[in-house]
């Protein structure tokens, strides 16, 4: 049985010196009206002006080099700034994704002209990205994709369908993962490739789907006869199985996967600033315990990153325990609001209240399911 690995991290003054810069800065844009909080802010908020502004900052693309548009920083410089953004609700979703996971993707695999060309206008907060994983018939059995690539001359026919996509809506490119070969016997993972897709190219549809709040932040994406050139062709042809694996260890390893309802706390703390009962202190301790034990998993797997480690188990484990809380977290702020008679609630607790909980049940679905998860984390204990 091995063991699961969340290395102690030291506090370092010139970290808490970048988290100061960020506090300031996002305490002014909300005080200047420029953007109104909201839980699950890295999905489903998205403000293109807002991203522009933290890439002058120099706060996307700290990780990667300055030769493509970087800050040559380290992963835990990079968590302190998707900490303090999620912890104030700050509109971030345009460039979440393609900084979390296709840009280092493009970094170990794209050519130097790709490299040259897209990742500067990420780190300026002005190039977008969605994943291509999920179909109709490919979400917790992600290797039934059937969204084919067909090798035609200097490039790829694309057809298929891709469903979920977050953001596609004002994607520049998505990244999909696709059948480029067929399957050999039983074993699905053979014949399969990610391809970077430019979302402007004919043939292709993107149709938004409507969540449970009212709001359209994913999407269908319809791939008819799409042609792209043979450099879009991510990595080796056939090794996407392989490579979808450390990038879901990207996508699933941050601290959106327990901070995206954390505003709502923050919200109904100051509303009951010294009118809260005891039920409603306990409550508060054992949430800050919970929180604080992940900070803690989470930091060391920022740890891990930096050093250069896939951290797939660790990512799967913070992911389950994540969204636990942060469905239990909407719930318990609703019954610590009890101590207020309804009429004191102020609009913005009652906006971000509403959306808090119409939000939420997605949580432990995105990413991968809370069973998924825990089937990974399973294996690592040796169980299955
Ligand atoms: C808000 C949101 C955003 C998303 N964004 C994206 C995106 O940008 N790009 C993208 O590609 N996808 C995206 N997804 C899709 C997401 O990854 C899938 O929804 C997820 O992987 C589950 O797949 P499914 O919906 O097909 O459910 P299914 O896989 O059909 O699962 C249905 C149920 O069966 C359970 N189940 C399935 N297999 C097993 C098993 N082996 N053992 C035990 N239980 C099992 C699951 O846990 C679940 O409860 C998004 C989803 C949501 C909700």
């Amino acid at each position: 049985m091995q063991r699961f690995n969340f290395p102690v991290v030291q506090p370092d003054p010139a970290l808490e010196e970048l988290r100061r810069e960020l506090q300031a800065f996002l305490k002014e844009e909300r005080e200047a009206g420029n953007f109104r909080p909201e839980p699950e802010c890295w999905m489903a908020s998205a403000d293109p002006e807002f991203s522009r502004k933290m890439g002058k900052r120099g706060w996307i693309g700290l990780t990667w080099s300055s030769k493509y548009g970087g800050q040559d920083k380290s992963a835990l410089e990079r968590y302190i700034v998707t900490e303090e953004t999620l912890r104030s609700g700050a509109p971030v979703g345009a460039h979440w994704i393609a900084d979390r996971q296709h840009a280092p993707m493009l970094l170990k695999h794209g050519t130097e002209k790709q490299k040259l060309d897209i990742l500067p206008r990420i780190a300026a907060g002005e190039c977008y990205f969605a994943i291509g994983l999920s179909e109709p018939g490919a979400g917790s059995d992600l290797a039934n994709v059937k969204t084919k690539a067909e090798k035609v001359a200097d490039g790829w026919k694309i057809n298929g369908q891709k469903i979920w996509s977050s953001g596609a809506q004002i994607c520049h490119y998505m990244v999909a993962l696709l059948r480029t070969s067929p399957a050999d016997g039983r074993n699905r993972h053979v014949g399969l490739s990610q391809i970077m897709i430019d979302l402007s190219l004919p043939g292709v549809t993107i149709k938004p789907i409507v969540d449970l709040s009212g709001d359209a932040h994913f999407n269908e994406v319809y791939l008819e006869d799409v042609i792209v050139p043979d450099d879009c062709l991510l990595g080796e042809e056939g090794s996407g199985w392989k490579q979808v694996t450390g990038e879901l260890a990207m996508e699933r390893s941050g601290p959106e996967r327990f901070l995206s309802s954390y505003i709502t706390l923050e919200t109904a703390l100051w509303q009951l600033s010294g009118k809260m009962g005891s039920d409603s202190h306990a409550r508060l301790g054992k949430l800050i315990a919970s929180l604080r034990t992940l900070k803690g998993m989470s930091w060391g797997i920022a740890n891990l990153l930096k050093q250069g480690v896939s951290p797939d188990t660790e990512a799967a484990l913070v992911k389950d325990l994540g969204n636990r809380l942060e469905n239990d977290l909407t719930q318990q702020v609703r019954a610590m609001l009890n101590d207020l008679p309804p009429e004191d609630w102020s609009p913005d607790m009652r906006r971000i209240m509403n959306m808090g909980v119409l939000r939420s049940p997605p949580n432990t679905l995105r990413g991968g399911t809370t069973e998924v998860m825990r089937g990974i984390t399973a294996r690592q204990l040796g169980l299955r």
